[in-house]
């Protein structure tokens, strides 16, 4: 898991100067809200676009928080807003009782996010962006473009019937009087 509280390369982020400057809200399709990193932003929404995508409707337990690890001095990484919680009566801390969709774990990796639900201490509401330093997308990420992956179309017949814009190579001479293409000639010869 990537260390993003102990690296310290985020600042302070108890300030609201910090706040402000660095927390965007993500909002789920069911209306529910989260506090996140800007840079984490982009992996979250995907993922929660694509758990509810399951059926399964997610409860916001919260985003950011500038608060230590629970049980510990470290802080979390929700101190960096780079964690969010969901569904916290139904996926405690210490238990490996949940109610996330099985593929859950496969569904946050795609994204270049941990689920706590695999850790030996189990969170199975917690999702951690993995990012390696500040503002980089996960190294782990599937794909390099951190949180969006591609989409098939959303509709082919549209795509079809949308006109075709080609793009056809020119050779710039075929519009060149001969002294034209001289000159380009002496150019091209330095
Ligand atoms: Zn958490």
């Amino acid at each position: 898991m990537a260390n993003w509280a102990d690296t310290q390369k985020l600042g302070d982020s108890s300030t609201a100067e910090w706040q402000k400057a660095n927390l965007v809200e993500i909002t789920s399709s069911n209306g529910q809200t989260w506090q996140v990193y800007k840079d984490a932003a982009p992996a979250f929404t995907g993922f929660l676009q694509e758990l509810e995508a399951t059926g399964y409707l997610p409860k916001s337990s919260g985003g950011y928080n500038y608060r230590p690890i629970r049980g510990g001095t470290k802080l979390s990484q929700h101190a960096f807003g780079n964690a969010i919680d969901i569904g916290a009566a139904a996926n405690a801390m210490g238990s490996h009782a949940t109610d996330m969709p099985s593929g859950v774990s496969d569904i946050a990796a795609k994204y270049g996010l941990e689920w706590g639900g695999n850790w030996k201490r189990p969170d199975p509401m917690h999702f951690e962006w993995t990012g390696n330093g500040a503002g980089q997308p996960a190294a782990s990420a599937p794909n390099s473009f951190a949180g969006i992956p591609q989409q098939p179309p959303q509709n082919a017949l549209a795509q079809v019937q949308q006109p075709e814009y080609k793009t056809t190579q020119l050779d710039p001479r075929a519009f060149m009087t001969p002294q034209n293409q001289l000159a380009l000639l002496r150019i091209s010869r330095g």
